[in-house]
C-alpha cells in the first residue's frame, strides 16, 4: 500500500544497510553477537547487503528476519539524501531514526483509510496522512525538530476511533494488553481487541481473528496454524514474521507469507 508518494515496503536494495548499523544488537535467542549502536554488524557485506540473509534462523539472528522499517530506509537514503549513501554515517542515522517511526505511523494510518466501517473518518485520516508525509519528506536539518509523539498521539486518537467502528456489531471482547504468554484463548475472537496483548507464543492454530485488533500485540512464535488474520486489524509484516504458521494460515491483503513458515 502506498501513504501518498511515500513508499511503506522496505526495498533493501535501495537503501544502505541502516538498520544493520544504528540499532545495537545484544546476544540473546535473537541475535547470535553483540553490536554498539551505529557499529556495522561484522555480517554486513560492502555492498550493503547482509551476508547470511538466506541463513538468518540457522545463524542465530532471527531477530533480524522480524525487523521492518516500512520503507524508511530507502526514503533516508535515496529521498533525504538524494541517492548519496556515503553521507556521514551519523546523518543517516539520525534521519533513519525519525523517519522509521513516521513510516510505522503512515502504515497504521494507511491501514485505517482501507477500512470500510471507518469511511466517515477518511478525511481525517487523509489529512493526518498528508502531514505525517509531507513532515518525512524534510531536509535532514528538520526532521530532528518533528514531534513524532505528539504525532502518535494525534493518530492514535483516530485509529482508536477506525478499530471501534470496524469491531462494532461483534463480541468485541477487551483483551487490551492481556498476558496470553503461551496460552490457548479461551472463546470467540471476533472483533476482540488485543492491542498491545502479549501472544508469545500463544496457540492460536485455526481460530479466527476476524476483526481482532492486534496493534502493539506481540506474536512472537504465537502459533498461527490454520488461523484465519484475513480482515484483522492493524496486523504488520514484523508482526507477521515473528509468528509461526502454515500454508493455511489466511493473513490481510498486502502482507507477505514469511518463508520460514511451514508450507
Ligand atoms: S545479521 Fe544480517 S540482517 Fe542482521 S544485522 Fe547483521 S547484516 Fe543485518
Amino acid at each position: 500500500m502506498l501513504a501518498g508518494v511515500l513508499e511503506l515496503r522496505a526495498d533493501c536494495a535501495r537503501c544502505a544497510g541502516l538498520c544493520c548499523v544504528g540499532p545495537a544488537l545484544t546476544r540473546s535467542a535473537d541475535f547470535a553477537i553483540d553490536k554498539p549502536a551505529g557499529q556495522p554488524c561484522p555480517n554486513l557485506r560492502d555492498d550493503h547487503r547482509c551476508g547470511i540473509h538466506a541463513h538468518l534462523r540457522e545463524r542465530g539472528f532471527p531477530g533480524c528476519t522480524v525487523y521492518d522499517c516500512f520503507g524508511a530506509g530507502q526514503q533516508t537514503v535515496q529521498v533525504t539524501f538524494g541517492g548519496a549513501s556515503s553521507q556521514p554515517r551519523d546523518e543517516l542515522l539520525a534521519a533513519f531514526a525519525v523517519l522509521r517511526p513516521l513510516h510505522e505511523l503512515l502504515w497504521h494510518l494507511d491501514a485505517a483509510r482501507g477500512i470500510a466501517a471507518a469511511a466517515a473518518l477518511r478525511p481525517a485520516l487523509d489529512e493526518q496522512v498528508s502531514r505525517v508525509t509531507e513532515l518525512a519528506a524534510a531536509p535532514a536539518a528538520s526532521l530532528a525538530e518533528i514531534d513524532v509523539v505528539g504525532l502518535r498521539g494525534d493518530a492514535h486518537v483516530l485509529l482508536q476511533e477506525a478499530s471501534r467502528l470496524a469491531r462494532a456489531g461483534t463480541p468485541a471482547r477487551d483483551l487490551r494488553g492481556a498476558d496470553l504468554i503461551g496460552k490457548k484463548p479461551r472463546g470467540d475472537l471476533t472483533g476482540a481487541n488485543l492491542q498491545g496483548a502479549y501472544l508469545i507464543g500463544a496457540d492460536l492454530r485455526g481460530r479466527r481473528l476476524d476483526r481482532a485488533d492486534l496493534i502493539g500485540a506481540d506474536l512472537r512464535a504465537a502459533d498461527l496454524r490454520g488461523a484465519d488474520l484475513s480482515t484483522a486489524l492493524f496486523l504488520t509484516q514484523p508482526q507477521v514474521n515473528a509468528a509461526v504458521g502454515d500454508a493455511s494460515t489466511r493473513l490481510p491483503a498486502g502482507l507477505d507469507r514469511p518463508p520460514h513458515w511451514a508450507s
